[in-house]
């Protein structure tokens, strides 16, 4: 991005705001919908610990704020979290944002605080699909979101598009598609909808996606993009020459982040910890100084190595030319010199073939940590499920 530092190591500071006015159907998340009076104290929580993790940080590259619904907080309360940073020059620093709650002030303040990126929940441009996912917006705040975007000067914009909704038809999706490309985003996150077990969605077979309407929609997302000028760097990511996420490229690069608020994950020289998963207990541990990390693990050399290869695997530098069995070779192309990746049919086999991946190395029993997609939010996705129901 413009203005950064690239001799500095990458590291990303990712801050989790577990609050949503409203549970749409498909949602895991760590996320809760009626405790918006803890916010204040939880973001003085996230700050407090920003504070004292400082000392032990190097200059953040990035910065996500993901959830939950950030932009359900006042601006500046996020302003106090990355005041207590220190942020490499030119960092990218994210906010993710639901259109329904976006204003043209909000983007201002954010820009004033040094916000450079908005990653907007689009999920479709078909108010029928929005419907069914069980969000609460319409493809008219899309529009006015972008607006109030880029008239407040902030460069950089993710929109996040979902595929596979029962109620949406193939001419949806490739409306989704065009009107999300005529909003002349910098990058595109495009997710298949994964029935979650325990949502609304997840509980319901007859709203189960359906195997090859997702592929259909996938192959399309492709073609649409890619005839858009847009490059698949991730397998759920396009973005034009330039603007990739940074935040994003750290997982799937194994780098270091830290992440601050409840469930929240953090990866420090191969050891990765993770927070409390509730916000009340998250306030509980700061405010008396006890440590808020649920747990941790450390991957040996040989997990590591498996692990690397399998995130590679799903981005377009793909993975060395020999660490694939033979039989999946006719899913594979070219990827550079002695790299191979995945074609565009091997990607929708992209899970089959990292499981070959693993039977070739012996490793078929070890755990897929970075299950797909949701890079910016993986590190709550796989958080202490059991600590407590999503509310
Ligand atoms: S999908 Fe996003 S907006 Fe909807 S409940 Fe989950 S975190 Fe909140």
């Amino acid at each position: 991005m413009t203005g950064a530092d690239h001799t500095l190591p990458a590291f990303g500071v990712y801050c989790h705001i577990p609050f949503c006015t409203h549970r749409c159907d498909y949602c895991a998340f760590a996320t809760w919908t009626d405790r918006s009076e803890l916010i204040g104290d939880y973001m003085a929580s996230c700050r407090r610990q920003a504070q004292d993790l400082a000392a032990d940080m190097p200059p953040a590259t990035s910065v996500f704020f993901g959830g939950g619904t950030p932009n359900l907080v006042q601006p500046s309360l996020l302003g106090d979290v990355l005041a207590e940073l220190r942020l490499a020059r030119g960092a990218e620093v994210t906010v993710e944002c639901n259109p329904d709650l976006v204003t043209p002030e909000q983007m201002q303040q954010y820009r004033a605080l040094g916000v450079n990126r908005i990653s907007l929940g689009v999920q479709s441009m078909a108010s029928a699909v929005l419907d069914a996912l069980g969000r609460r917006h319409d493809p008219q705040m899309v529009g006015a979101s972008v607006t109030a975007v880029r008239q407040a000067g902030i460069d950089q914009l993710n929109l996040d598009l979902i595929y596979g909704a029962v109620a949406e038809s193939l001419a949806d999706w490739k409306r989704t598609l065009a009107d999300a490309i005529d909003l002349a985003p910098d990058h595109l996150s495009v997710y298949g909808l994964t029935p979650e077990p325990g949502t609304a969605l997840g509980d319901d077979l007859s709203r189960h996606p359906d195997d090859d309407d997702m592929a259909d929609k996938y192959l399309l997302a492709d073609e649409l993009l890619a005839g858009a000028g847009y490059e698949m760097y991730e397998i759920s990511n396009w973005a034009r020459a330039g603007a990739q996420c940074r935040h994003n490229l750290l997982y799937w690069q194994q780098g270091s982040y830290a992440g601050l608020g409840c469930a929240a994950h953090s990866h420090r020289n191969g050891r990765r910890f993770w927070s409390v998963r509730t916000p009340e207990r998250f306030i509980a541990a700061i405010s008396t100084g006890a440590s808020p990390v649920a747990g941790s693990e450390e991957l040996g050399p040989d997990e590591r190595r498996i692990e690397a290869l399998q995130l590679a695997l799903r981005t377009s530098a793909g993975v060395p030319a020999g660490a694939l069995p033979d039989d999946v070779q006719h899913l594979l192309e070219p990827a550079g010199p002695g790299h191979l990746r995945l074609t565009v049919h091997g990607r929708l086999l992209a899970n089959e073939v990292a499981l070959r991946l693993m039977h070739s190395t012996g490793q078929l029993d070890a755990p897929d940590r970075f299950c797909s997609h949701r890079a910016a939010r993986a590190p709550v996705d796989v958080a202490d499920q059991a600590d407590d129901p999503p509310g």
